[in-house]
């Protein structure tokens, strides 16, 4: 079945086809042509994506991804740890109030929305503050299309012997990074955002040693990260609880995908030239992005809303649908904003149309 809308909301995105048929049929949880030939596989899939180094491993989590957010914060912190967030969005956000839930303690670096936080800010926090054990960020802020600098971030935090954790959801897959060396302890991502699969679960790719510290911390049964990875581990791609079959075989379709396409470095190619070509064609259209240009990922882009006092995102929205297309409203607190997303299987060409939708759409006398 064919798409009537492609959707430019980065999760769940416009997926292939082909990825959206391979979840025709059922599968038994106990046979090994789901846990070993589907399952393990997507697992060694996943590590090998994020890092060469030796000594990761993966845990596949149902739920979206903040499921697997949660997973890892309830499971990695120890009673006496104490986590460090930066926080220049609502995904940043999110994870200390995660924390908050949980009752861990947590300090949170926030630079706001629109800028970067900054290293001597951290670095200082690192250094007054010893009761630190877990600094967590998130890669690409996906409220305003920032690209955190996770580098010099994770380089900190393990000079001064801290557990990184990274919010890579909307990044893992499209932009390439390899998280051992960078230093990431644990990385956690979700079936529905680069690899262009479908919603219904999430996964972590974390260093095993460190991993194997969290058996018997978690808060919470069902977000168990070490016994949900010790399942998997024992049994061979076994889930603990029920797992999201359907949507595990399209997640498998979507990384053979993936290689066809040409791996991580030629979809970042694909998402930066989507990112580029919407982002000259709305200028071009009197558009101004939110970020400077420096700041910006090739996932999501924000875009001031237009300031004519007849704009409305709805009618603007609904007229865009028509045309085949479906953005994303803002999500910045302090600024009238409207996000298109580039990730998904969306090309340039499909930009190219946007655009022309996007100029046939401006009109904003309410008729
Ligand atoms: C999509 C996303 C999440 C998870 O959102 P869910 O709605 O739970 O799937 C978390 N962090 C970032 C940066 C995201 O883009």
């Amino acid at each position: 079945m064919k798409n009537e809308y492609l959707l430019l909301t980065p999760g769940p995105l416009s997926t292939s086809e082909t990825v959206r048929s391979a979840m025709l049929k059922d599968w038994c949880t106990w046979d090994d042509d789901y846990n070993k030939d589907i399952v393990e596989v997507i697992r060694a899939k996943l590590v090998s994506l994020a890092t060469e180094q030796e000594g990761y491993t993966s845990v596949l989590m149902q739920g979206s991804g903040t499921a697997s957010v949660e997973a890892t914060i309830g499971s990695a912190i120890s009673q006496s740890g104490k986590l460090l967030v930066v926080d220049n969005g609502a995904y940043g956000a999110r994870i200390a109030q995660i924390a908050d839930y949980l009752n861990i303690p947590c300090s949170v670096i926030s630079p706001g929305e629109t800028a970067q936080p900054s290293l001597s800010e951290i670095e200082n926090a690192l250094s007054t503050d010893l009761a630190i054990t877990h600094v967590a960020i998130v890669h690409c802020e996906t409220t305003t299309g920032m690209l955190n600098p996770i580098e010099p971030v994770a380089s900190l935090a393990k000079q001064h012997g801290k557990v990184v954790i990274l919010d890579a959801m909307s990044s893992f897959g499209g932009i390439p990074m390899d998280i051992g060396e960078l230093g990431i302890d644990f990385m956690i991502s979700s079936a529905n955002k680069c690899i262009q699969g479908v919603p219904g679960f999430g996964f972590v790719i974390a260093k095993q040693t460190e991993l194997e510290k969290c058996k018997g911390q978690a808060r919470s049964l069902s977000l168990d990260l070490y016994d949900q990875w010790h399942c998997m581990e024992v049994n061979h791609g076994k889930w603990r609880f029920t797992s999201p079959t359907h949507t595990v075989r399209a997640f498998y379709q979507a990384l053979l995908e993936l290689q066809d396409e040409g791996g991580i470095q030629a979809r970042h190619q694909r998402y930066q030239t989507n990112q580029k070509t919407l982002v000259a064609g709305l200028r071009s259209l009197g558009f101004t992005p939110l970020l400077e240009d420096s700041l910006h990922s090739p996932i999501i882009t924000s875009f001031y809303s237009p300031t004519n006092s007849d704009y409305q995102f709805k009618a603007f929205y609904d007229r865009l649908k028509e045309q085949g297309f479906v953005i994303y409203p803002g999500k910045v607190s302090n600024a009238d904003c409207f996000r298109i997303g580039n990730i998904g299987d969306v090309h340039p060409s499909d930009i190219e149309r946007l655009i022309g939708a996007i100029a046939n759409a401006m009109y904003w006398e309410v008729k």
